[in-house]
């Protein structure tokens, strides 16, 4: 497998702008305070499929033959990949098979199937749906779309970090919240090559810290995974992903899912937006590791904002956030 290079991302950004207008990136006054800094956040919570995810699938899809993407895709996901990759396919006239374990969210699996994509409930857990969706794949001579070591997703995805850089050229640090680190390891690609002086810092949940646990080890390592943060939950890592973290990843913190909820609070209060627990998770670090990111200007990305009900209940009547009281920093 050939890692993404710059020129991946660049071709992925000409291919995306039939698709998909830039997103917003804004600072805030009270967050600024309650930081000590200004934080920039990246809205990729207002993608057509609520995520930032939407870039990879459209650039995999379009950088198939025009043969292959008539056999069609098979993913497995519960989550915004398997939005990312229905999205794409309906939109560049693909047949796309998402394999979910057996009784899934069904608000997750409403959203794949209006998406237009075939829904297959199959197995207990995760790793059973991937098996069965390697011999759907295998079966109707349709390709399967990996969960992390995939390159046109990562080549995707940079296009997002390529965007921040060109809204805000002078940023110090930029937070992303990681879960197989085809996120991190895209702002990795996209800060090397155009911002090499802003740091690349990546945050997962400490319930479930594959990623995190092999970067500091430098080796493929599986963790427990046990995060309620659903964009997180991996509990493994993925050698593609990695490997660019280790080139130009400067530093990765863990938050609790308590400080998660806090952050996606204060997503809604101070930044009037609606984050999923991944979307608020890179805010949730800037919140908690001030020390540890340093920097006036700090990028911070909004993945996502496809929370689930209860989720967003749980925030609005959970005990109170302190407001804005300047940091000194
Ligand atoms: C998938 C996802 C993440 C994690 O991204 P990876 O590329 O898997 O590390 C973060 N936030 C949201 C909203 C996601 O959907």
């Amino acid at each position: 497998m050939r890692a993404p290079t710059i020129t991946d991302a660049l071709h992925a950004r000409r291919l995306l702008a039939d698709h998909l207008p830039p997103t917003p990136m804004w600072s805030y006054p009270a967050l600024d305070a309650a930081v000590g800094a200004t934080v920039l956040v990246k809205h990729e919570n207002v993608q057509p499929t609520g995520a930032f995810k939407v870039r990879g699938g459209l650039t995999l899809l379009a950088g198939m033959s025009p043969q292959e993407r008539a056999r069609g895709i098979v993913g497995y996901s519960t989550g915004n990949h398997a939005q990312s990759l229905a999205y794409a396919a309906a939109r560049l006239g693909a047949p796309c098979v998402i394999v979910m374990p057996a009784a899934p969210n069904p608000a997750k699996a409403a959203a794949v199937r209006a998406l237009g994509a075939e829904l297959v409930e199959h197995g207990a857990d995760m790793t059973e749906a991937a098996g069965h969706a390697a011999d759907l794949a295998r079966a109707r001579g349709m390709r399967l779309i990996s969960a992390g070591d995939e390159p046109a997703l990562v080549a995707g995805v940079a296009t997002a970090y390529l965007e921040m850089f060109e809204q805000a050229p002078g940023l110090d640090t930029v937070v992303v919240p990681v879960g197989g680190g085809s996120g991190a390891a895209a702002a990795c690609l996209a800060a090397a090559a155009v911002a090499p002086h802003c740091r690349v810092v990546a945050v997962q949940a400490a319930a479930s810290p594959a990623a995190h646990d092999s970067w500091r080890a430098g080796e493929l390592l599986t963790r427990p995974n046990r995060t309620r943060v659903e964009g997180l939950a991996t509990g493994c890592a993925f050698a593609l992903t990695q490997g660019l973290m280790r080139e130009h990843l400067a530093d990765f913190l863990l938050v609790t899912d308590e400080q998660i909820a806090d952050a996606q609070w204060r997503m809604m209060r101070d930044v009037h937006t609606l984050a999923e627990g991944a979307g608020a998770t890179a805010l949730a670090a800037v919140l908690t590791h001030r020390d540890r990111i340093p920097g006036r200007t700090i990028g911070v990305m909004c993945s996502g904002g496809n929370a689930a009900e209860r989720e967003l209940r749980a925030c609005v009547t959970a005990p109170a956030v302190p407001a804005a009281e300047a940091v000194a920093s």
